[in-house]
């Protein structure tokens, strides 16, 4: 992998939050002191019951032998705050009139700018019309929205009142948005009339009624009138959202909530089987989204900050919304997609806006570099400041292509390791402290134990290999598995107990920087040569004709597992014989003979999450030949992929 470093650019570390000795000695006392460290943290927010000290940290994570019941997890468990007051109400005073939510619509001559002001009214208007309606502390809502503000009003105005969301991205059909109702037992339903992608339009309240014909307990329905298009309407059942703002209360008094109440339910995206509902509470979640989102982002109040995950996912829950309002930043909210109307439209709102932290994932930029440098370069993206990446290890390539022609040369990268799970980015560069290595997401912020350990869970020291482990909890930890405690401690306590298992596979180098290499149960072993998917996956992508790779193993007699290779292409590239020949020499002599590819095949789409992730173990089985053993589908983007990859399939 590139042994390449970035220091801390000049600009950042006169300015720096924390600098390195800052970082290293916060690091060491969040070690060695949580209850400390966290009760000082916890401080950012408003408490209406001030936690005690000694209930700050009450963590088991069981041990060998030890039973479900042992696990738990409590954080400031004796204090009372409100996420919504912490989010809107205090902000009121010092900045009213701060725009809280830029939102820039799937046309670009859609937009609009929400002060705190106007979103502390209408979420306190909403937060009464879900009373009136029946919703009550700890219900579940379920809310199906395209990126427009009012999923964050709806977000908002159920943690105001103490019920649960549940956010079902825009983008999952009819069954997925029923199973995961039923799941939760939600009897709400908040949705719009349709959303607006790339200029078409997406059924939602279409999709939500045939949902509902396998969920019949949703007794509720609540619509926003995105676009206008003819829908059906069931009296009784479905209210317009703009009625119900209308005639609602304008005041509502913010309900406090213990610290450990839910706060919200996420299912995961499904990369590795059937997304688990994922549970997280109110004061230890808020106190680290906040502080990460603070600390990694260096936000400081005059900063255009954007994200541009969907709410669907914990990206959007912890850094478009939660994190960003709590440190009241102005937050950008975007309903489009990066290649409309064409793909320099990331590069276009940047100017718009002039945002100065820009925040994506590695599938995008990817799928931008395809399209070339020319259409970026049309831009001036000067107001930038500081890039970051998540969701999947970030190949060199994509991470010095994102550094070079997106921020020239100007913007660290703060590359962000994290999941659903964990509530908020557990390794990550903060910009002012870390000097940066392309592919590595560096350091553990603060109050994270990262370990490294063996298949036996032998911890290993120094620079090393293996599978990624945490050794003690942290406030943003999930709870447990929504209604399944049992499959909470399974999932993650029991692989090695008494840690949590984070499921990828990493790297240790000698200056202790983490290197996602992958999932383990996506790690090859060739020849009795273990190794992540990353990295033979980057020096692929590292390939001048080559835009994407995912590489799996394959039964093979003689070296127990080969390595089979699905590559996208360039666009305009010729997928040829001596084209596949090239690619495997370029791998022997990128990594080494280990690593190159037995088959390769040339792919022009890839199987992936809703989210973009690759999702390998679908690539396994057709690599298998076990194309009836697929496994859940159900969070795939194009199930289309699936086909063309079965037919094309590479003969041993
Ligand atoms: P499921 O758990 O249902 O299989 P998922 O793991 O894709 O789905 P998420 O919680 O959205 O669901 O993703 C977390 C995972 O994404 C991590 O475990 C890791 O594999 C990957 N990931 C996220 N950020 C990074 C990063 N910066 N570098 C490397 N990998 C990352
Ligand atoms: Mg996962």
């Amino acid at each position: 992998m590139s042994q390449d470093i970035y220091p801390v650019p000049a600009g950042f570390a006169a300015g720096a939050r924390i600098d390195a000795s800052g970082y290293e000695a916060a690091y060491r006392r969040s070690l060695e002191d949580p209850a400390g460290f966290w009760a000082e943290a916890g401080r950012r927010l408003d408490w209406i019951t001030p936690y005690s000290p000694d209930a700050v940290k009450d963590v088991s994570f069981g041990g060998p032998g030890a039973a479900s019941g042992d696990v738990h997890i409590r954080w400031f468990h004796d204090g009372t705050l409100n996420v919504a007051a912490n989010c809107l109400d205090r902000h009121l005073g010092p900045r009213g009139d701060k725009v809280a939510i830029l939102w820039e619509g799937d046309n670009p001559a859609d937009s609009r700018a929400i002060t705190y002001r106007q979103l502390h009214a209408e979420v306190s208007r909403f937060a009464n019309a879900l009373l009136a309606l029946g919703v009550q502390k700890g219900d579940r809502v379920t809310i199906y929205l395209p990126m427009i503000p009012e999923a964050a009003v709806a977000m908002l105005a159920c943690a105001r009142i103490g019920a649960i969301h549940s956010i079902v991205f825009g983008g999952f059909s009819p069954d997925s948005l029923a199973g995961r109702i039923v799941d939760c037992g939600s009897k709400i339903v908040i949705t719009a009339d349709e959303g607006l992608r790339a200029g078409k339009t997406v059924p939602l309240k279409a999709n939500t009624d045939k949902a509902l014909d396998q969920a019949p307990g949703v007794e509720t329905v609540v619509v926003v009138r995105r676009t206008g298009g003819k829908i059906g309407f069931q009296e009784g059942r479905d209210h317009w959202y703009h009625d119900l703002i209308a005639k609602a209360d304008p005041v509502n008094e913010p309900a406090p909530q213990n610290a450990e109440d839910p706060l919200f339910i996420l299912y995961t995206s499904g990369s590795t089987g059937k997304p688990k509902g994922v549970l997280h509470t109110t004061g230890g979640y808020l106190v680290y989204a906040a502080m990460t989102h603070e600390y990694v982002f260096d936000v400081r109040d005059d900063d255009i900050y954007w994200c541009t995950a969907d709410v669907g996912w914990v990206t959007g829950h912890s850094y478009i919304v939660y994190g960003p309002l709590a440190n009241g930043a102005t937050t950008l909210m975007f309903e489009g997609v990066p290649t409309y109307p064409d793909a320099s439209r990331f590069w276009q709102v940047i100017d718009k806006y002039g945002v100065t932290i820009f925040y994506t994932a590695p599938t995008a930029i990817r799928s931008l570099m395809r399209e070339g440098e020319a259409l970026v370069k049309t831009t001036s993206r000067a107001s930038l400041r500081l890039l970051g990446s998540v969701g999947e290890p970030i190949n060199p390539e994509a991470w010095a292509w994102y550094h070079k022609v997106v921020g020239d040369e100007r913007c660290p990268i703060v590359d962000t390791w994290w999941q659903t799970e964990t509530g908020g980015i557990l390794i990550t560069p903060l910009p002012g402290a870390i000097a940066l290595k392309p592919g590595s997401a560096t350091l553990p912020f603060f109050g994270i134990a990262p370990q490294v350990v063996d298949a036996e869970g032998k911890v290993l020291e120094g620079a090393t290999e293996g599978n990624l482990v945490i050794a003690d909890s942290w406030p943003g930890q999930m709870r447990s598995v929504y209604g399944d405690h049992e499959r909470f401690v399974q999932t993650y306590f029991s692989t090695y107990p008494g840690k949590y298992f984070t499921g990828d596979g990493c790297r240790r180098d000698e200056d202790g920087y983490y290197w996602i290499t992958g999932r383990v149960d996506d790690v090859i072993n060739v020849s009795g040569h273990r190794m992540g998917t990353a990295e033979v996956e980057s020096a692929l992508v590292a390939h001048p004709k080559v835009a994407e790779a995912a590489v799996v193993g394959y039964p093979h007699d003689l070296k127990g597992q080969g390595i089979y290779a699905y590559v996208t292409l360039n666009a305009g590239e010729d997928p040829t014989d001596a084209l596949k020949k090239d690619l495997v020499a370029w791998v022997r002599r990128e990594i080494g003979p280990i690593a190159s590819p037995d088959l390769i095949q040339f792919a022009p789409g890839l199987p992936k999450t809703r989210s973009g992730k690759i999702m390998r173990r679908i690539l396994r089985k057709i690599a298998e030949n076990e194309f009836g053993a697929l496994g859940d589908t159900s969070t795939l983007a194009d199930p289309g992929v699936v086909t063309d990859l079965i037919e094309n399939r590479q003969n041993r």
